[in-house]
């Protein structure tokens, strides 16, 4: 069975390469031309044709195929549905801001958190992906992808293994060679692999999804919340600012009388006080079947007002290509409903 070659690191690669009876040096060359985007060995023009013909024997180049491309009119964003050979789908967003584009990125197809605010939590869970399923997700030519965020579809510390290949493969100098500080990983809050994540002391930034200040909301919303308690997980976020220094963003959807009250936000003041901490807070996107709505703009204000003056740093995020369903396990539900539809249709 050939092996899939773009998920090793450089080091692998060489001791692949001595299995083969090709020198180490090669390895270079060849991990080069995978992370530039090459679908096939026959493109890696400084390579032997008989070395190549070695590699097409024993590996093969992972690439997925692009079902629907979506680009907003609005500013450029762009959201891809992709597909693997297994017939799974996943969904990337590259968002174009002045600095370059940024690729929003899946880790599992589904996920296993069921939050009942998220349309991939409603999904269900299928599997994890692997490194190069994930180095996939931002290939789009001609494209120079600047910064990564892990928040599309999956929980990135419930794949831990296969995402830190990610890291280390898409932040190496031969490889796509993006600066751990320009990743971000999201997380709904999986304590022990936090704990992991800060002892590696990459220097990625970690955004916690806490949604909520205090464990009877939480719980209700995000049943992970259930196996690990606010406490706990902050907690662990402190122990990951002491170990790294790097400040934590907590990302809060606000959803209309579920966690907007002034009540609310002093309490989440009283848990984040003096920590090394920044709030985003996300108009809720409102998923069919969950009832959730968005916060009025006023509940907003007032939210972000008391957490200023408490000294807290928080924005409001704004939200890109809102055209193209472009947020979490939209589109793949959109593509899921249609294939619905059509079944039926037969
Ligand atoms: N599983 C990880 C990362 C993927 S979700 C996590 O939960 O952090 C990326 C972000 O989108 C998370 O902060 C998640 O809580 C948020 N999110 C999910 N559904 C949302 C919705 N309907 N409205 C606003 N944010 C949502
Ligand atoms: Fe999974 Fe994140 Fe959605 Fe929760 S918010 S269900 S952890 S993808």
């Amino acid at each position: 069975m050939p092996k899939d070659i773009k998920s090793m690191y450089e080091d692998e690669l060489k001791e692949e390469l001595a299995l083969i009876g090709e020198p180490s040096y090669r390895a270079s060359q060849i991990y080069q031309w995978l992370h530039k985007g090459v679908k096939t060995f026959d493109e890696m023009t400084n390579i032997s044709k008989k070395t190549r013909e070695k590699l097409v024997e024993n590996y093969y180049i992972f690439s997925a195929t692009i079902e629907k491309k979506l680009i907003s009119s609005y500013d450029d964003t762009r959201k891809y549905l992709l597909s693997f050979s297994d017939g799974e789908n996943v969904e990337s967003v590259l968002m174009h801001y002045h600095h370059g584009y940024t690729s929003c990125i899946s880790t599992q197809v589904g996920c296993k958190m069921g939050c009942t605010f998220c349309a991939t939590g409603q999904g269900g869970f299928s599997r994890n992906l692997t490194a190069s399923e994930m180095i996939a997700q931002q290939e789009d030519a001609g494209i120079r992808i600047s910064n990564i965020v892990l928040m599309g579809m999956g929980e990135p510390l419930d794949n831990f293994d296969n995402v830190v290949r990610f890291l280390k493969l898409v932040s190496s100098e031969n490889g796509m060679n993006i600066g751990m500080r320009h990743i971000s990983l999201s997380t709904c809050g999986i304590v022990p692999r936090i704990y992991e994540l800060a002892d590696m002391q990459m220097q990625l930034t970690l955004s916690v999804s806490l949604h909520a200040p205090n464990d009877q909301i939480r719980s209700r919303t995000m049943p992970i919340n259930r196996k690990y308690g606010i406490d706990e997980l902050l907690k662990a976020c402190r122990y990951y600012i002491s170990k790294t220094g790097r400040r934590i963003s907590f990302e809060y959807a606000m959803i209309d009388g579920v966690n907007d009250s002034a009540g609310c936000a002093n309490e989440l003041v009283s848990r984040l006080k003096g920590m090394l901490a920044h709030v985003n807070l996300i108009p809720v996107n409102e998923v069919g079947g969950t009832g959730y709505q968005k916060s009025r703009k006023e509940r907003i204000q007032s939210f972000i007002s008391i957490l200023e003056r408490a000294g807290l740093t928080a924005t409001v995020r704004r939200t890109l290509g809102s055209d193209i369903n472009a947020s979490c396990g939209q589109l793949r539900r959109a593509a899921a409903d249609t294939k619905k539809k059509e079944a039926r249709k037969e």
